[in-house]
């Protein structure tokens, strides 16, 4: 029998790095698949739909909430994000592992809707930090910086509800902490519960033993 995915929600303040230790990641594990939500919100210089976001009106964002085409949606700092359910469900089902990069609204409801799924947070290494990560990203205004400070603060009063938390100092080394929280994952017993059914199945009562 196929084993399912792991489906693993990687969450953070804007400015955690979050992003980058996934790719960080993803360049040694090209097979995992990570999620491509849908945004309101306008591309960044760099961003490219498809890749970094599937970029919508509010209209278009709505119709797909009414067709249950979301795994999860949530209301970011004024604009709507959202996980394409189709890709995920299907990938999941082939066995290959899912990250989902997503605010904290939006774990809690996959967690509610997929109880097996594996949250991560990841923090910056303290406040200070943060700020500094994010004047000098340059890619947001004032404005937009102090809107994401605050909501970093209430993002990290929700940190302890996680599985697991990466303090995200030194990339290679956080990087490495997500490839241990996979590599834990595999090894729960409830998900070997199929490998504990097969290798009792292939118990005889009358083996002889010489
Ligand atoms: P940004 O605008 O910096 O790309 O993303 C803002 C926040 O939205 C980040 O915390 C990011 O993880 C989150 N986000 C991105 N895609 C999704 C999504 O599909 N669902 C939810 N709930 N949050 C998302």
């Amino acid at each position: 029998m196929e084993r399912r995915g792991t489906l693993l929600v990687l969450s953070g303040p804007s400015g955690s790095g979050k992003g980058t230790i996934l790719k960080e990641y993803t360049d040694k594990h090209g097979e995992v698949y990570v999620s491509v939500s849908a945004t309101t919100r306008d591309p960044r210089e760099g961003e490219r739909y498809g890749v970094s976001y599937y970029y919508m009106t509010d209209e278009e964002f709505k119709a797909k909430i009414e067709e249950g085409g979301f795994l999860e949606y949530a209301y970011f700092c004024d604009h709507y994000y959202g996980t394409p359910r189709k890709q995920v469900e299907e990938r999941l089902a082939e066995g290959v592992d899912v990250v989902l990069e997503i605010d904290v609204q939006g774990a809690f409801s996959v967690r509610e809707n997929c109880p097996e799924a594996v949250l991560v947070f990841t923090a910056p290494p303290s406040y200070e930090v943060l700020k500094e990560r994010l004047i000098n990203r340059g890619t947001e205004s004032r404005d937009v910086i102090k809107k994401r400070l605050a909501m970093a603060v209430e993002e990290m009063k929700e940190a302890h509800k996680y599985d697991y938390i990466i303090i995200n100092d030194e990339i290679e080394a956080a990087a490495k902490q997500l490839e241990s929280v996979f590599a834990a994952e595999k090894c729960k017993a409830d998900n070997n519960e199929d490998f504990i059914n097969e290798f009792l199945e292939g118990v005889h009562d009358n083996d002889v033993i010489s």
